[in-house]
């Protein structure tokens, strides 16, 4: 008879794969077990806590032989937070890793053949400093069990706040920001906003910098239309060093989406302005802007070279947020075709080309699965017919009638840049059923530490 377990068994075992979510998979006698905090290699004690039929999910009791990728990390919230899954190895595991979770789930899921899917891999893209990379945080704000009013990070899979104004894959400059707002809030006795009961007035700071400008946005979201002594808090924040702009966001639904619908300006400026490579971007607190913006060039000039272009290519850019990939496109083809679902960063977009004297660029708001079926039936011109088309969906990937009307428009190249490889190898699987072929891929470290990591994918027409 087969062994069984039950929740509060020890057991010691060796920790021999990782999860996609960074959980230690380790196995006693076929039952699988996933210990959170777990390192690939360890030899440890754990203590099942949930069992189910097959598996169990245990806790790291103690680590009686550390595997030889283990690490101190760097954050002493690390263990707590939710934020960094993989501060407790090495980089170099961790890129390994993230390549091969990208590799498994291209032949899982996509169902292309392993030897094929290691003969195009071009080998994965990591940073020299894997800390401080962050343009951007979102910190909720509330009380610890004792009362006190902190901000910090949700700790994994609760909305318990682990209280940490200096994250370590942040700016060093957000602690100082993020106290003088807590101390204003106590000064002024102005509330935190709790999930539980829809009161209370802050729930969260959200800070982005543009690294190569250093100009700075503080973003406020209330659970009110405008907060006590607002125009003291703008002025405060406003003499800090970088800071150009404060805006208030507006959010008052019993949501767990962070940003409500109008956002207005504190003091300072509505936007602040960054570059990737040479061109200049002005970014709105909605709009989505790539959070590591020294990967981000990296990933671009593979993006890049992966469309091939030469002058005279019509391309669009699906997901396009504030036109950043089409701009890098345009300079090099004959016409791009931008499409983003948010309307603010539309208008940045827009601005952006304009900025950049690019004229040859137009964007258009709406959902991809929407707007492109449109002009596919409406229009005879090159949108209907363009040589390349670049998609950057976020996780959930793309929409179906999105991947059918891409096929239909019959492109001579995809670029696919995805930031979650199980929907990245869905998709492929349909993109390349029939007339279209994967040719190469890459990934590129845009979230170290954690366990997201970024793809490129060039897909060619088999006829080309
Ligand atoms: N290419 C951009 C943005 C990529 S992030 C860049 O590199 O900066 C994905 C973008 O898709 C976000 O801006 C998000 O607002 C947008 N989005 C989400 N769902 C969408 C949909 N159904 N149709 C069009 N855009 C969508």
């Amino acid at each position: 008879m087969e062994k069984t377990y039950k929740k509060g068994d020890i057991l010691e075992i060796r920790i021999e794969d990782m999860s996609d979510e960074g959980l230690g998979i380790g196995k006693a006698e076929g039952y699988t077990l996933f210990v959170k905090d777990a390192v690939i290699g360890d030899t440890c004690l754990v203590k099942i806590m949930k069992a189910k039929k097959n598996y169990a999910f245990a806790h790291l009791e103690e680590v009686k032989e550390p595997s030889s990728f283990r690490i101190t990390p760097l954050c002493a919230k690390a263990k707590a937070c939710g934020g960094c899954q993989l501060q407790a190895m090495s980089y170099e595991a961790e890129l390994k890793f993230k390549e091969n979770k990208v590799k498994n789930n291209l032949i899982r899921i996509g169902g292309f053949a392993e030897d094929f899917v290691e003969l195009i891999k071009e080998p994965i893209v990591g940073m020299d400093n894997p800390y401080r990379y962050r343009n951007k945080a979102q910190y909720p704000v509330g009380y610890d069990k004792s009362g006190k009013l902190v901000t910090g990070f949700y700790a994994g899979r609760t909305h318990d706040i682990i209280s940490n104004t200096d994250c370590i894959l942040g700016k060093e400059k957000n602690k100082d920001i993020l106290e003088a707002i807590l101390s204003f809030m106590e000064k002024n006795g102005i509330s935190a906003y709790s999930e539980e009961s829809g009161k209370g007035i802050i729930r969260h700071i959200l800070i982005r910098e543009g690294f190569k400008t250093g100009e700075v946005m503080v973003c406020i979201v209330a659970n009110a239309d405008k907060l006590p002594h607002e125009e003291e808090l703008g002025e405060m924040l406003f003499a800090m060093p970088g800071i150009k702009s404060v805006v208030l966001n507006i959010n008052k639904e019993n949501t767990n989406v962070i940003l409500g619908k109008t956002t207005r300006v504190i003091k300072g400026s509505e936007t602040i302005m960054d570059y990737l490579g040479d061109l200049s971007f002005k970014i709105s607190a909605p709009s989505f802007y790539q959070v590591n913006p020294v990967q981000t060039e990296k990933l671009y000039t593979k993006a890049l070279e992966y469309a091939d272009l030469h002058g005279e290519e019509a391309v669009w850019d699906l997901y396009c947020g504030i036109g950043t990939i089409s701009l890098f496109m345009a300079k090099k083809a004959k016409k791009v075709y931008g499409v983003e679902i948010v309307h603010e960063a539309i208008e940045d977009a827009k601005e952006n080309a304009k900025r950049n004297g690019i004229t040859n660029a137009e964007f258009f708001v709406g959902k991809a699965e929407e707007v492109l079926p449109e002009f596919y039936e409406n229009e005879n011109s090159d949108m209907r017919t363009p040589d390349v088309i670049v998609v950057d969906p976020p996780r959930k990937g793309c929409d179906e009638k999105c991947l059918e009307t891409m096929l239909k428009m019959n492109p001579k190249r995809i670029v696919y840049v995805s930031c979650d490889s199980a929907t990245l190898a869905r998709d492929l699987k349909i993109l390349c059923e029939e007339k279209y072929e994967l040719k190469a891929w890459q990934c590129y470290d845009q979230f170290s530490r954690t366990v997201h990591v970024e793809t490129v994918v060039r897909i060619q027409r088999k006829d080309t």
